[in-house]
């Protein structure tokens, strides 16, 4: 995947962000930080959409978007933490869309503890609006809650993070077709019907092997078949 991260707001200039208990620029650093190395350690390619100045809060998020948009983006991640009362975790999607990362960053950071506040609207928020690739921001907690900040630990979020970004891309290679019900004969073994029809239609010398299970070389094959129908 190609994901670019945003640690928040510029450390210096306009829109400087939340403080608290803590400084929301410092713990975007910190977590943020931490997630692109374990991306980049998972064989990801993050592009680093962080600014450190910005004249203007506006100048500081037409920057960061500008970095976004400037390539392919399979997914773009704003990491913040949130103020102004309450507590817990909150990600911000277009029309508070669930998207699968979304969803499983949210899950995996409430894991930790966090209060679960869900999946918003951020369709209003600059960043999610002019964003080209899919987007999300993550609220991952309230840096003026003592409760939130007691269990601050930069290295669980940032593992929390890493693991809801990832768990999309891990599991298409790994996903298994479900075995039909023996008791439901209505049942369809879609993966094995592709596979047979695969081998059948290419003649291959490097057939799939028809097991019905979703593996690399089915997910490949898939792949393959959607690109050639693409082009016509
Ligand atoms: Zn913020």
């Amino acid at each position: 995947m190609i994901i670019g991260i945003d640690m928040g707001h510029p450390l210096r200039g306009g829109g400087t962000g939340a403080v608290g208990i803590r400084k929301e620029t410092d713990c975007n650093r910190e977590v943020g930080k931490k997630v692109i190395a374990k991306l980049q350690a998972a064989g990801h390619t993050v592009i680093n959409c962080t600014t450190d100045y910005a004249e203007t809060q506006a100048q500081g998020l037409k920057d960061r978007i500008k970095l976004a948009n400037a390539q392919h983006l399979d997914l773009f991640v704003s990491i913040h933490f949130n103020s102004g009362g309450g507590h817990g975790t909150e990600v911000f999607t277009w029309s508070g869309k669930e998207f699968k990362e979304a969803k499983e960053v949210l899950n995996s950071i409430c894991s930790l503890g966090y209060r679960n506040r869900g999946i918003k609207n951020g369709s209003n928020l600059c960043v999610i609006r002019h964003s080209k690739a899919k987007a999300m921001l993550i609220e991952c907690s309230f840096i003026d809650s003592s409760e939130d900040m007691n269990r601050y630990n930069s290295e669980d979020l940032a593992s929390a993070i890493a693991k809801g970004i990832v768990g999309q891309a891990l599991s298409t290679s790994t996903i298994k077709a479900t075995k039909p019900n023996s008791k439901d004969k209505y049942t369809v073994d879609y993966c094995l019907e592709f596979q047979k029809w695969y081998n059948n239609i290419t003649q291959t010398k490097a057939p799939l092997r028809e097991d019905n299970i979703y593996g690399s070389a089915t997910e490949k094959a898939l792949q393959t078949i959607a690109n050639i129908i693409r082009e016509f």
